[in-house]
C-alpha cells in the first residue's frame, strides 16, 4: 500500500488496469461441500485469490480450560500456503496470519448463534492456496459457506468485501497491484440483509467522505455477493428438476 510509482492505476477512460470499472467487481466462483471429511466446507476463486474453508463443530471444546460455560468459541485460523505468493512465503503462522485470524474469528462470532452450544468449539480453517489481495475478504465470505454448509444456525450469511482508493478514486474489491500501489484499503464484512459491519479495517490514508463512499460502495457489492453465496447454497441442496 502506498508504495510511490509512476504507475497509473486508472486510465484515460477511467478503467483500472484489468479493465474493471471503479464500482466492479472481480469474477467471483463459489463452491460448497467441497471437502468430505470436514462438517463443512466451501470453496471460492475471487479474482486471482484461490481459497479453501473447512469447518469442524460444534465439538467439545478442547483443552478443557478454553471452553465457555455459556457459549461456543469460535477458533478461525487463517493460513497461507509457501505457493500462494510470488516468493515462496515461509510456512507457518506469521504475525499477519495470527491477527488474521484473531479479526476473522470475531467477525464470524457476531453472527453466529454462539450461545445454542456452551462448551464448544466452532473451528475453521482458512488455507489461502493463491493470494492476490483482498484474501481475508474471500476468506470470510468462503468460510460463512462452509458454517452454512455445517449447519451451523447464523444471524445472516456474513460477506467480506473491500474497497479503497487508487490514483484519488474510490474503487471496489483491489487486486495485487491496486494493493501495492493504491492510496488505501478497507477491508469490511457486512452482513448484507441489516447492512451491519462486523469488521473493519483500513490501511492507508482516505478522507471521511472518501471512507463513506467506499463503505457505500462495498455495501452495494455485498449484495452481489451474498446472492452468490445463496445460490451456491441451493446448487448443493436444492434438488435441480
Ligand atoms: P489481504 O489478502 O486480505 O488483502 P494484505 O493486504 O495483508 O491482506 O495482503 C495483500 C496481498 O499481499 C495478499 O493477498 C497477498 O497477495 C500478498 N501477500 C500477503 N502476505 C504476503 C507474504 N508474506 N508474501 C508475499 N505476498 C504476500
Amino acid at each position: 500500500m502506498g508504495i510511490k510509482s509512476d504507475i497509473r492505476l486508472i486510465d484515460d477512460n477511467g478503467l483500472r488496469i484489468d479493465g474493471r470499472l471503479p464500482n466492479q467487481l472481480r469474477p467471483i466462483k463459489m463452491e460448497v461441500g467441497v471437502l468430505d471429511r470436514a462438517d463443512g466446507s466451501a470453496y471460492i476463486e475471487w479474482g486471482g485469490n484461490k481459497i479453501m474453508a473447512a469447518v469442524y463443530g460444534p465439538r467439545e471444546a478442547y483443552p478443557k480450560h478454553v471452553q465457555e460455560a455459556e457459549k461456543a468459541i469460535i477458533r478461525a485460523r487463517y493460513s497461507m500456503a509457501p505457493f500462494s505468493v510470488d516468493e515462496r512465503k515461509r510456512p507457518g503462522p506469521d504475525r499477519r496470519a495470527v491477527e488474521l485470524s484473531k479479526v476473522i474469528s470475531e467477525a464470524l462470532e457476531s453472527v453466529i448463534f454462539v450461545e445454542k452450544y456452551p462448551r464448544t468449539s466452532i473451528d475453521v480453517y482458512i488455507e489461502v492456496l493463491q493470494a492476490d489481495a483482498g484474501t481475508r475478504v474471500a476468506g470470510i465470505t468462503a468460510a460463512s459457506l462452509a458454517l452454512a454448509d455445517a449447519g451451523i444456525p447464523m444471524r445472516d450469511l456474513i460477506v467480506g468485501c473491500a474497497a479503497g482508493k487508487i490514483d484519488g478514486v474510490v474503487v471496489l474489491d483491489l487486486n495485487k497491484e491496486e494493493d501495492n500501489y493504491g492510496e488505501a484499503d478497507v477491508p469490511m464484512a457486512i452482513l448484507p440483509r441489516t447492512r451491519e459491519i462486523a469488521l473493519l479495517q483500513m490501511d492507508g490514508d482516505m478522507t471521511y467522505e472518501e471512507l463513506t463512499g467506499a463503505i457505500e460502495m462495498a455495501m452495494e457489492a455485498a449484495q452481489t455477493i451474498h446472492k452468490m453465496q445463496i445460490e451456491a447454497l441451493k446448487r448443493k441442496y436444492v434438488e435441480v428438476e
